[in-house]
């Protein structure tokens, strides 16, 4: 089966990217919004962060999904699994494998392939980056049989409008790689209610999130170990993606990258802070930023949970948590919710 990508429009009700980008901006500090940070290029360098030994994120998400997807594919007993930020989706193809498993197993036929290609189940990757979502739909198509991709290509919120506009069989929403720390607390509440209007009652949310465990480990983890540059380069992207798309006249070399642990707000944040007084021009966005010496730019924002504080959250939108999965440290968890009132 061929993977189709769909372009997702945002609707009259969502800000502009070039507003949001430009609201950013002026904000104390200036920030950038996560999504902007991945063309082809910061797919890339992300994946690179990925491989880093020191990320603990990834490898111990894979760890879980490993060992616990099976019984998450049960539990979420969908036919349609959406996915925010999908990226490579290498670990999703694990929670996916244990759901066409299950499928296959309760529709059996004269061959399985066949019957899995009748009742079809659904993956429908949302992500703003095209080429991560044309290659990993492919390769999901091409090694898992039965399974449909539909790549929507475009923000979480335009995916989400689509899933909304297009309905089907029961539906689940995935938010892996702890991607819901990457917002504000405003922007997690903005999301977690446009989840609650695609699921319906019954329906469940799947979400993993790093877990607080203190400065000094944060910083490790989100720091280029010596002889390292991932980090580095994947947050210098994001000036490049301003200079390539709105004409910004940003000096890579006058910044330096980093990040620090705020405990106050249990928040990691990847910074860029200026060497020298400058003056930078943003043409496409009609603005100009000064930036006096040792100025920063926020270009990651990674919010440590606790169980209590993430259930709390996600509560308020109509969710109740269902199970969740840690590893052995407590380091970083599965979290299943169910969306349980309209
Ligand atoms: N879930 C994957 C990838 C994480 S990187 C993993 O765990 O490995 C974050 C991904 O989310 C990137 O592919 C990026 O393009 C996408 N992304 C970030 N913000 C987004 C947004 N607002 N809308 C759509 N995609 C977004």
């Amino acid at each position: 089966m061929r993977a189709r990508i769909i372009p997702v429009a945002d609707s009259g009700d969502t800000v502009p990217e070039d507003t949001v980008v430009r609201d950013l901006l002026r904000e104390t500090p200036p920030r950038l919004p996560p999504w902007l940070g991945y063309d082809e290029t910061g797919s890339r360098l992300f994946e690179r962060i990925t491989e880093l030994p020191i990320y603990h994120l990834t490898r111990v998400e894979r760890r879980l999904l490993e060992r616990h997807s099976p019984e998450i594919a049960k539990l979420l007993a969908c036919e349609r699994l959406a996915e925010l930020g999908s990226g490579s989706a290498k670990k999703t193809r694990l929670l996916l494998e244990s759901h066409l498993r299950l499928h296959l197993r309760r529709r059996p036929g004269p061959t399985a392939a066949a019957t899995a290609t009748a009742t079809a189940t659904a993956y429908l990757p949302i992500d703003v980056d095209r080429s991560m979502l044309e290659t990993s739909a492919a390769a999901l198509c091409a090694d898992l049989d039965g399974l449909e991709v539909t790549g929507l290509w475009g923000r979480y919120e335009a995916g989400l409008e689509w899933l909304r506009t297009h309905p089907g069989g029961p539906l689940a929403v995935a938010f892996l790689g702890s991607g819901f720390g990457n917002a504000t607390r405003a922007e997690r509440d903005a999301l977690l209610g446009e989840i609650a209007r695609t699921l319906g009652r019954g329906e469940g949310l799947l979400l993993s999130a790093d877990l607080d465990k203190g400065r000094e480990a944060l910083e490790t983890c989100y720091n280029d170990p010596p002889g390292h540059s991932a980090f580095a380069d994947f947050r210098l992207n994001y000036l490049t993606r301003l200079n390539d798309r709105y004409g910004a006249d940003f000096a890579l070399d006058d910044f330096v990258p980093d990040a620090v642990y705020n405990a106050e707000t249990s928040t990691v944040e990847g910074r860029l802070r200026a060497l020298t007084d400058q003056e930078v021009s943003v043409p496409g966005l009609g603005i100009t930023l000064g930036l006096p010496r040792g100025a920063l730019l926020n270009v990651g924002y990674s919010v440590k949970f606790d169980e209590q504080r993430l259930a709390r959250e996600v509560g308020a939108h109509g969710f109740a948590l269902r199970s969740r999965w840690l590893d052995e440290e407590a380091r970083y968890g599965l979290f299943l919710f169910r969306r349980h009132e309209d």
